[in-house]
Order: C-alpha cells, then structure tokens, then sequence
C-alpha cells in the first residue's frame, strides 16, 4: 500500500494517483495530480499497467513519495514539471 496522498499545495485540493499510457515509448507516465486544479507531480515511468499491481509497484510508490514531499518543497521548485528518467 502506498503513503496517504497529501492535498495539493498550490489549492489543497484531493490528490489522485494517475497513469497515461504513452503509445510512442510503450511505458506507462505515473503520477500524482490534483483533481481541483490539475496540477502534476513528479512523473515515473513504468513497464507494466499499475492497475495490475494495484498501484503499488515502485513507479507508484516514487510518484506518491514525490508529491508527498512537494507539498512542503520550497517555492523555487513549484513550477517543476519533469519526466523522471533516473529509474530506467
Ligand atoms: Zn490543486
């Protein structure tokens, strides 16, 4: 099981795991968005559809972890919009 998703730090709206499956790269874009603004943490990449572990294979894990840690990140790093490719 994953960490409890904390709200978003730009409104404090509820947070969601999400995926898109990208079709040119064959991976799966994992991240964390709030349902209230849109806004998007960090991106990981997965092989494997997360539903199929339940989002909570590492991808997933990463992605809650790093938007959990956003939410008391210092200002100068508000606007970072990124695709993670260290995991690969
Ligand atoms: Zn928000």
């Amino acid at each position: 099981m994953f960490e409890r998703l904390l709200p978003c730090p730009f409104c404090e709206g509820d947070a969601v795991l999400a995926a898109d499956f990208n079709g040119r790269y064959r991976k799966w874009f994992i991240f964390v968005k709030c349902e209230k603004c849109g806004s998007r943490g960090k991106t990981f990449m997965s092989y494997s559809d997360p539903e199929r572990f339940r989002w909570s294979n590492s991808p997933c894990d990463n992605a809650v972890k790093a938007w959990n840690k956003r939410a008391y990140i210092d200002p100068d790093d508000l606007n970072y919009h990124m695709i993670n490719n260290e995991d690969d």
